[in-house]
């Protein structure tokens, strides 16, 4: 078996011809993605990869991510206040 296929996103898959059984290999359909934060689903191939932190957080939590930054970065709270979820996402 060439090293190509032995990856776990490579599917094996048993097709039987006239003599005997053949390994067929076929590429897994990636998983949907889930918010980092809240674990909610993420759409596959929208838009909204392109957008900061697209394919990690939801919408509602880049959003809040967004705020929480800037709050942040004007000194209106202090780090320490923003919820833990979020912190990763600040840049200090
Ligand atoms: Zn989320």
């Amino acid at each position: 078996m060439q090293p190509r296929y032995r990856s776990k996103s490579v599917r094996k898959l048993r097709v039987k011809t006239k003599n005997r059984t053949k390994l067929r290999f076929k590429r897994r359909q990636p998983k949907n993605k889930s918010c980092a934060a809240c674990k909610s689903a993420i759409p596959l191939n929208s838009r909204a990869d392109r957008r900061k932190f697209g394919g990690q957080l939801c919408t509602r939590c880049s959003r809040a991510a967004i705020i929480y930054g800037a709050r942040v970065r004007r000194g209106e709270i202090a780090i320490t206040e923003v919820a833990l979820k979020y912190r990763k996402y600040i840049p200090i």
